[in-house]
């Protein structure tokens, strides 16, 4: 952006892309805030169980087209990367109404417009080189396992980070051959409808991709109830999860499940302590906290947590924080108002049951802030043990709970305590110490000396209640597919056994 530029907000048309067609959908409006003023930003049409099932149909309908189903791979490949030219091509607009209704800074929203764009690129690049496998055959015949399209495919995202979580699963799922049918998050539906519009102008063939903003509790429910829907992909809350894996078990359907977590960040006493404080202040400041692999509880060896904590509160009283379209803003707002109230809250149980606020704990008291946003300060707490409440649940909001331990074991226990395992950070010198410190931790994802950085070459995914299976990497191709076995007999003499 130049600088000096006024940014202001372009609404998007008020449709759903619901099988091949934009058009206004079955159930009443819905409303979406700008977190940074609590005002309105634009109405949005919510879609219905009957929305869903003609999505589905159209899409079950489209995956079945020989105009889909019979193209190769290459020429498949060529949708992808032409979706991903055409992101790039609108980075600046998209970023602008991410930022718009998810509060995050133009920065962040920029990374994440390129990172769709990037996603679409790689899993196009991934499917012209996705071989089927020649398989070592035990007779007379030539075995090979190969790969087909599952048909349908529901995908639900979370509010936090849409276009990359959208992209993470609508290009692995399309370069698979599939179609899919994407329900948004309720107060985020935005860049998933002017994602789907830049799809639908790169002449994807119709009904490959609608797009159904609405209620969880209505579209999504019905979505991934549909007979049709060959599987799930779901990014959002453990509970929600949960939820959705007794319907896939009822229907015996694949699901993958990316969950909450309550990650914890590690500083050993030989850390280099000044990439260490910024580290730790990005890894759970950044995005105002609500990111899946925040690193929302911090332990610092005991015989530098003073010194580390004092560094650490303040670096973070001085995040600057404001509007996500203003350039210096570090800390945007949360993403809704409800939220907002709800992180207060943990904030409240932590004073409660005897925490220490380090930094933080309130509204942040500036002038220049519209009081109806949904703003709050980056937060310290120490002087709790890890049971308690504020350090076992997700609270998916700038706070931090800092905890000291003494020696490996006690590390390692307190560390594995929590019914999450989705990331942990280690920050020290000593790369053996690490790696052995990583191979304990139970978490998909461990970084040593950074945090939060990304790959959609590296396979992503939790363990224990952070999720089940992985997105990103080569494997999610096959997480798209069905395997079929084709065996091919080379005797030239009939079979013996029925002589
Ligand atoms: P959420 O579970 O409330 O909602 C996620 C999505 O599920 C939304 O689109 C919602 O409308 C839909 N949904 C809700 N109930 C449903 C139902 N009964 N049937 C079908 N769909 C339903 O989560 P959220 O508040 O939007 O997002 C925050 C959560 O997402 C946090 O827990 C965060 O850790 C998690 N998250 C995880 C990852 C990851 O990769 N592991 C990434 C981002 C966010």
């Amino acid at each position: 952006m130049a600088v000096g530029e006024t940014l202001v907000f372009e609404p998007i048309p008020d449709e759903a892309l619901i099988g091949g067609h934009w058009k206004q959908a079955s159930g009443p409006c819905g409303q979406v805030l700008n977190p940074a003023t609590g005002a309105v930003l634009q109405t949005i049409t919510q879609t219905t169980d009957a929305d869903a099932d003609t999505a589905v149909r159209a899409a079950v309908a489209a995956v079945a087209d020989p105009a889909w189903r019979d193209l190769l791979p290459h020429r498949r490949a060529h949708y992808l990367y032409r979706i991903a030219d055409a992101i790039e091509g609108a980075t600046k607009s998209l970023a602008l109404l991410q930022s718009f209704n998810t509060g995050k800074t133009l920065a962040e929203t920029s990374a994440l417009v390129a990172s769709a764009a990037g996603t679409f690129r790689y899993f196009g690049a991934a499917l012209e080189t996705f071989d089927q496998d020649l398989t070592t055959p035990r007779g007379d015949y030539l075995t090979m396992s190969t790969y087909e399209p599952i048909g349908v495919i529901g995908a639900i995202t979370p509010w936090n980070s849409p276009i990359a979580s959208d992209a993470q699963k609508i290009a692995p799922a399309l370069a698979a051959g599939n179609a899919v049918v994407l329900k948004p998050a309720e107060w985020t539906p935005l860049v998933s409808l002017a994602l789907a519009r830049l799809i639908d102008e790169t002449g994807l063939p119709q009904g490959l991709l609608s797009v159904l903003p609405g209620k969880g509790s209505v579209v999504g429910d019905a979505l991934v109830r549909h007979p049709w829907v060959g599987k799930v992909t779901f990014t959002g809350g453990t509970r929600t999860g949960r939820t959705l894996a007794h319907v896939a078990a009822e229907k015996l359907m694949p699901i993958s499940l990316e969950l909450g977590g309550k990650s914890p960040t590690i500083v050993l006493d030989d850390a280099d302590l000044d990439q260490a404080v910024n580290g730790v202040v990005y890894g759970i400041f950044s995005s105002s906290g609500q990111s899946c692999v925040a690193g929302s509880r911090l332990f610092v060896d005991a015989s530098i947590y003073d010194e580390f904590l004092d560094r650490l509160v303040a670096k973070t009283r001085e995040l600057r924080v404001g509007p996500g379209q203003r350039p210096d803003v570090q800390v945007g707002p949360l993403v809704h108002p409800s939220h907002r109230d709800a992180v207060g809250r943990y904030v409240d149980l932590a004073r409660e049951e005897g925490g220490r606020i380090r930094c933080g704990g309130a509204v942040p008291e500036d002038p220049t802030l519209d009081p109806a946003g949904a703003w709050y300060l980056p937060t310290i707490v120490d002087g709790l043990p890890n049971s308690a409440r504020v350090c076992q649940e997700e609270i998916f909001g700038p706070v931090l709970v800092a905890l000291p331990f003494r020696g490996l074991d006690d590390l390692i226990a307190q560390a594995n305590d929590s019914v999450y395992g989705l990331a942990a950070g280690i920050w020290t010198r000593d790369y053996r110490r690490a790696l052995w410190l990583s191979r304990r931790l139970q978490a998909g994802t461990v970084w040593i000396n950074t945090y939060k950085q990304f790959s959609i070459s590296t396979p992503f995914g939790g363990v224990k209640e952070s999720g089940l299976g992985v997105e990103k990497g080569r494997a999610a191709l096959a997480g798209y597919s069905r395997q079929k076995s084709l065996y091919l007999g080379l005797e030239s003499e009939p079979n013996s056994w029925a002589d």
